[in-house]
């Protein structure tokens, strides 16, 4: 038509879609699961609207989505009545990406396509995991209210460009063709599409169906039904009891409702009663997502009101040192009319959410205990974040204390597996504080003057090279009745680690070193507060000590380097 236009995907279109069929070709019947997730998640967001305006449901109430093959088009058709999506819509997120790590996702991209393939799955593939099979792609959308000659058409053969034209749609929602590629004509068999919609998608709340098989009637000709059955379970996979729920089947859903491709490394799942009424099913991925330590993150855990979705949030559901944590939330209390503004100052809220913080610090633990593995995957890649923990969760201190690992001068290698605990069961006969060293790198840690004595005498310190973790050591103070010491800082006190002859010997050496004090005090004039004789060093002439309720030497740097 005359209304038809052809417009340019951005560049990152490009390369993902050139990315995403090279490196996905073997695992090429997720993009069923991809789409099906969309149309759901499509379903979800109309039922949330409906809340507030029930006549955006039109006549045609029943959510479901349907899945339909046609042999002699080879194509296979993807149908929901769910939301649908605006012209504008449709080149904001069909056209685009905007998600956010987009920029770092692209520049960790190596083009070794091994790699690459495992950073895709790592970012979420959606929609564009059609082009893995189809070489055509078409979309049609009207978006729940507007009038139906408001429908918009979509489609691209997956290179360059996409055209759009206005359309007619009647049914609200939106219908997509795949043109199958040649060679793919699995996809058009009944039962494999079957097996793979009950594979990955049987946890979506909603109906998937199909048409009814075939069927042949008493003189052996074949019957093709009308009618649709349900392939899928089609209850809320939280709502369901435990034992009817199989690993594959949690996996599943992970994937779904976090947007990622990776297993999760361990879930929780539990209805609790009492005050508060709800049901969490939490999750802890086993890889970071890019936009961990970005401000605007757009997941987090997903709300929803008996059964309904409203709203996934970053900020109050999870504290920040949680914010890794991926889900499902769903209260029996809380008004569906929920808002943000609500969910703020809500005291029931509040109470969900100390309950779950409860509940993943367990699953850390168990974690922790019971699969040292995995554990190590978390620390590796949560490590950091958790620590934020001692100093915002003053309640939970105690817990995320004994969930912290470090490296120490007794580590076989640099892996941190070690905890506090560990280091206070090994700590030497008279030793009363738990010592720990701060710097930049291990090397520059492992070679400090400071450790010197601690040597001699056998007394294991942390090596503490985190950012993070200057405010770990300033919040934390003691660990089991311990006090926390930096070795760099204030006088060096061993308490009873001292013996006699040490007392002696420093007493020795302070005699014999005054003239040079001195001296050398005199020379540095202003830029010190002092000079003394140590029993800090065996090897070295001399070290720098801050004072003890200084700043550290190492934050110094950090809080120059960060422009203050
Ligand atoms: P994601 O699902 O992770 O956001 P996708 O590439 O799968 O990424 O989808 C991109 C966006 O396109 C979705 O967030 C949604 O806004 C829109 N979209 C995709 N499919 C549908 C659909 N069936 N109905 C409505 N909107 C859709
Ligand atoms: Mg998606």
């Amino acid at each position: 038509s005359a209304q038809k236009e052809t417009l340019g995907f951005q560049t990152e279109v490009k390369q993902l879609l050139h990315l995403m069929i090279h490196s996905l070709y073997s695992n090429k019947e997720i993009f069923l699961r991809e789409l099906i997730s969309n149309a759901s998640d499509a379903s979800d967001k109309l039922r949330f609207e409906a809340i507030a305006k029930p006549e955006l449901l039109e006549d045609d109430a029943e959510l479901k989505i349907r899945v339909s093959l046609d042999k002699e088009a080879r194509t296979v058709t993807i149908t929901d009545n769910g939301i649908g999506m605006s012209r504008a819509e449709v080149i904001e997120h069909i056209g685009t990406i905007a998600k956010s790590g987009t920029k770092a996702f692209f520049e960790s991209l190596t083009g070794d396509d091994k790699k690459d393939a495992n950073l895709i799955g790592q970012f979420g593939v959606g929609f564009y995991s059609a082009f893995i099979v189809a070489d055509r792609v078409t979309l049609t959308t009207r978006r729940a209210g507007a009038p139906s000659g408001e429908a918009v058409r979509w489609e691209s053969e997956g290179h360059g460009e996409y055209t759009l034209e206005p359309v007619e749609k009647a049914a609200r929602g939106t219908e997509i063709v795949l043109h199958l590629k040649e060679g793919e004509d699995e996809f058009l068999n009944d039962w494999s599409i079957k097996r793979i919609v009950r594979t990955y998608s049987d946890h979506i709340s909603i109906p998937i169906q199909m048409k009814k098989g075939a069927s042949f009637d008493e003189d052996g000709k074949e019957v093709v039904s009308d009618e649709w059955e349900s392939v899928n379970a089609a209850s809320a996979l939280w709502t369901r009891a435990k034992n009817d729920i199989s690993d594959e089947q949690y996996r599943e859903f992970y994937k779904h409702t976090a947007h990622d491709f990776t297993d999760p490394l361990a879930w929780s799942h539990a209805r609790v009663e009492g005050r508060q009424e709800y049901t969490e099913l939490l999750y802890i991925p086993s890889r970071a997502p890019f936009d961990l330590y970005e401000r605007e993150r757009k997941q987090g855990v997903k709300l929803y009101v008996r059964r309904v979705f409203i709203m996934e949030d970053t900020e109050k559901l999870m504290p920040h040192y949680l914010r890794f944590v991926r889900g499902v939330i769903d209260s029996n209390d809380l008004p569906l009319n929920v808002s943000r503004e609500i969910l703020q100052q809500s005291k029931d809220i509040d109470a969900i959410r100390a309950g779950c913080v409860k509940k993943v610090l367990a699953l850390l633990e168990d974690l922790a205990a019971n699969d040292v593995e995995k554990y190590a995957t978390f620390w590796q890649e949560f490590g950091q974040v958790l620590k934020e923990g001692v100093g915002e969760d003053f309640a939970n201190k105690e817990r995320i204390a004994k969930l912290l690992r470090f490296t120490s001068t007794l580590s076989e290698g640099d892996t941190p597996t070690v905890s506090l605990a560990d280091y206070v069961a090994r700590m030497k006969e008279g030793q009363e504080k738990i010592y720990f060293i701060t710097a930049e790198t291990l090397a520059a840690a492992r070679n400090s003057p400071h450790l010197e004595v601690f040597k001699k005498k056998g007394v294991e310190v942390l090596l503490l090279t985190d950012r993070v973790d200057e405010w770990v050591s300033a919040s934390l103070h003691e660990f089991d009745g311990k006090p926390l010491q930096s070795v760099a800082k204030g006088a060096l006190d061993l308490g009873k680690l001292e013996d006699e002859q040490d007392k002696a010997a420093q007493q020795q050496a302070e005699e014999a070193a005054k003239p040079v004090l001195e001296r050398i005090k005199s020379a540095l004039a202003e830029r010190v507060q002092d000079v003394r004789a140590t029993a800090r060093l065996t090897d070295s002439p001399a070290c720098l000590v801050v004072g003890e309720h200084d700043m550290s030497a190492h934050l110094e740097r950090l809080l120059k380097a960060a422009g203050q």
